[in-house]
């Protein structure tokens, strides 16, 4: 790993002061409350947003509501247009609010932020393409009954997203809500609202007031108002599995359908056979390491076959040396900064526990170096712990740093056993060049997304979501639209006389 001690980028940037969108209105907080937003890339203050909290959450659910009949009423090719069009206005956009993403969450701009706002205009288009696919069908139940089925919306969603990648999990709470016919109140996260709203300034430029309403705060004030409001039709949440329960319970008060998008210790699993380069490229891709590990699909147990171990490890250890950690804003950073101060803490707590364990190997990494430049950041190494057991501690929570877990086996359904051994089912790898393998495996993983020989992000249209404590529902397709913004309804007509 080199640390790039003199990045000629790692300079002063300041945001400003920004607002909540609220009736179609850029809004302060009622009671003039900030939240002071800081750069993990060298802990600088970059500006503010509104401490949004109760008397905010209700008037953007009250704008929302107000909004719904006239939304719902369009023609769903005029809802999606109208995303065609915000696309198109988003493209120029792009590099800078990528840049206002690398600056708040600490991704670096090459690796990660560019790709990410990338994946918002396709989103935007996917979704404006689809918009008139929420059909029903007609059920032969006699000749004297037409029965069929209509795909309503459910009226006035509350979503939340987190900080690790915001500007891909609000477009895709955005896009398919509105596309369907909902109206919507957003509550970012605190840590990284900046690059979002700048979205949704350009979204407003073609939405109707009070169909997009968003809100910044903290999770147990404005998150919790948004999931305790009683005039939310549907919530939809991504972040950690813990506050995922308790907005489960908040739904529960009220019988208010959730999706739950929450997080991941995925296995990798890598056969005998596939003791090569492009294997060992491929996990580090799955693991995340260029977004520092902060993400909930990361394969971050890697179950490597005892006769390839030391081998597959080594090359392992030698690419993830090379790479740059540095300034998010340097073209030559492969990666960045963990988010903030609290994550920076939980991860070095996480990596000395690891060094603590007795018959661990620290093959790569450890502690981040507590002088020199970049320690003014939150950055951190990429961290390879070997000969791990699975049941150790850095091997059953979800990290959410760049720390891999190698974890040796022997047989397939050891292996099985193991990477099964989890209260989580985000996602799954697979390295082998046998295919009957590759399969038996893919299909035993008790995991909602499972890749064989590719460590890839998630693609549009295809259904993405979690087994277990992972979570609840589908996002990113047709599919997941329908199911997490529509409700179905059947009409019965009697044909007889
Ligand atoms: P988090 O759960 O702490 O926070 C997520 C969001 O919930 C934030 O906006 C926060 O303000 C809000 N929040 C916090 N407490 C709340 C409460 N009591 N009521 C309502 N809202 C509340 O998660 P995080 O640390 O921001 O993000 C990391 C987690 O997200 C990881 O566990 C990761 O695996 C998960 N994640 C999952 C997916 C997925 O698609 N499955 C995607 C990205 C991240």
């Amino acid at each position: 790993m080199t640390l790039q001690q003199d990045s000629p980028t790692l300079s002063k940037h300041h945001v400003g002061d920004e607002q909540m969108l609220i009736a179609g209105e850029w809004t302060a907080a009622a009671d003039g409350q900030w939240i002071d937003i800081e750069s993990p890339r060298d802990k600088s203050l970059i500006g503010r947003v509104p401490r949004g909290r109760a008397e905010d959450v209700d008037r953007a659910v009250t704008a929302a509501r107000r909004a719904h009949p006239t939304w719902r009423d369009l023609r769903p090719r005029d809802r999606g247009d109208l995303f065609r069009r915000i696309a198109d206005a988003l493209e120029p956009e792009q590099e800078r609010i990528a840049r206002l993403l690398s600056l708040e969450n600490g991704n670096a701009i090459r690796t990660q932020s560019r790709g990410e706002m990338q994946f918002v205009v396709d989103c935007f288009r996917y979704f404006s393409g689809i918009a008139g696919e929420a059909k029903g069908e007609s059920i032969p139940l006699n000749p004297s009954v037409l029965d069929y089925s209509r795909r309503e919306p459910l009226g006035v969603v509350g979503a939340i997203v987190p900080w690790n990648a915001p500007l891909m999990l609000s477009a895709l709470k955005i896009a398919p809500a509105l596309v369907a016919g909902n109206t919507l109140v957003l509550k970012l996260a605190e840590d990284a609202p900046f690059a979002v709203l700048a979205v949704v300034r350009v979204c407003q430029q073609f939405l109707p007031p009070g169909v997009l309403n968003v809100i910044t705060g903290y999770g147990p004030e404005a998150g919790e108002d948004l999931t305790s409001h009683p005039s939310i039709d549907k919530i939809s949440f991504t972040g950690s599995t813990a506050v995922g329960r308790r907005v489960m319970e908040k739904g529960a008060e009220r019988i208010v359908p959730v999706s739950l998008e929450l997080g991941g210790k995925s296995p990798q699993i890598v056969f005998a056979d596939a003791d090569e380069e492009w294997v060992v490229d491929g996990t580090i891709s799955g693991m995340r390491f260029f977004r520092q590990g902060q993400s909930c699909t990361a394969g971050s147990r890697l179950f490597i076959h005892e006769s390839i171990f030391d081998s597959f490890l080594g090359k392992l250890v030698d690419k993830l040396a090379a790479l740059k950690v540095g300034d998010p804003l340097d073209e030559a950073s492969d990666m960045g900064t963990l988010v903030n101060g609290k994550q920076f803490d939980r991860v070095c707590d996480y990596i000395a526990s690891g060094m603590e364990q007795p018959g661990v190997e620290v093959a790569l990494g450890g502690l981040p170096p507590a002088e020199g430049p970049l320690s003014h950041g939150y950055y951190t190494q990429p961290t390879v712990f070997a000969h791990v057991a699975n049941r150790w501690r850095i091997a059953s929570e979800e990290i959410f740093g760049p720390v891999v877990c190698a974890i040796p086996w022997r047989d397939e359904e050891e292996v099985v056993r193991m990477a099964n051994d989890t209260h989580y089912g985000l996602a799954g790898f697979v390295w082998t060049h046998d295919l009957g393998a590759g399969l038996r495996t893919a299909h035993a993983l008790e995991a909602g997304w499972v890749q064989v020989n590719q460590g890839g992000g998630q693609v549009l249209g295809q259904s993405y979501g979690g087994f277990k404590q992972s979570g609840i529902g589908r996002e990113f397709s047709l599919e997941g639209m329908l199911d997490s913004y529509t409700q179905r309804k059947h009409v019965s007509v009697n044909l007889g006389r």
